[in-house]
């Protein structure tokens, strides 16, 4: 497992393609940058891990494409410090942007293969979100809400109530909803009961599954 210069160079060029796309936050692309996705990926698909694609992780998931990554963290506006609830762990990419932007991850993932091999890495890695969890994203993180921010990285069918009810007000949550393709959503809690919602644009996720039992 390395990171050499030439690694380096690849995610400069990944970053200024994501820039050319759209993406415009400096500390977005900054991270992107940094964070070496090929570590996070199967030995296999190290060579394409700098082209701005999908590719198979473990437990038939996938590792998003950079530019949705990018697009989702962009929309969080993350600050120092905030408290961020991810659903999705998967490979630990999305994490590992979001601790690089100083953010407190909490992170929920339910496959348990992929779980214990991204925490081993993460361990290995020395990245560090506050609680790593096996379980049910739909359910959220009542014991630690409010958040901040929340973002979902599989495709919901609707939005999960459990999720804006975990958000403090002002907060920002980015969920991918649909079935088949899905259209990238933001809620922003306007107060107590009221949300301003802004649909932005069509990606393709794996699905976000409930409960398996
Ligand atoms: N951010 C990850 C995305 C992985 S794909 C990455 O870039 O690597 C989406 C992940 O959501 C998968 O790992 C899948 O197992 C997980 N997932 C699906 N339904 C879930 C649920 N209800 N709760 C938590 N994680 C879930």
């Amino acid at each position: 497992m390395k990171d050499t210069l030439k690694h380096r160079g690849m995610r400069n060029q990944l970053a200024d393609i994501l820039s050319a796309k759209g993406i415009h936050d400096q500390k977005v692309l900054a991270a992107i940058r940094t964070i070496p996705r090929h570590l996070f990926m199967d030995s296999s698909f190290e060579g394409h891990a700098y082209q701005d694609k999908a590719f198979p992780i473990a437990a038939d998931q996938t590792i998003s494409q950079p530019y949705t990554v990018a697009f989702q963290t962009e929309l969080l506006e993350v600050k120092p410090n905030d408290r961020i609830l991810e659903i999705g762990t998967g490979s630990g990419y999305q994490t590992a942007i979001l601790l690089q932007l100083k953010a407190k991850v909490y992170t929920i993932e339910r496959q348990l293969e992929l779980f214990k091999k991204t925490n081993i890495f993460f361990k290995k890695m020395g990245y560090r979100p506050k609680k790593m969890i096996f379980g049910d994203g739909y359910k959220g993180l009542p014991e630690e809400a409010p958040f901040d921010s929340i973002i979902v990285t599989a495709g919901a069918p609707d939005v999960p109530k459990a999720l804006m009810a975990q958000l403090k007000v002002g907060g920002r949550l980015v969920i991918p909803i649909g079935e088949e393709d899905q259209i990238m959503t933001l809620y922003i809690r306007k107060s107590g009961q009221e949300f301003e919602k802004k649909e932005l644009g069509t990606f393709r996720f794996v699905p976000l599954l409930e409960d398996k039992n």
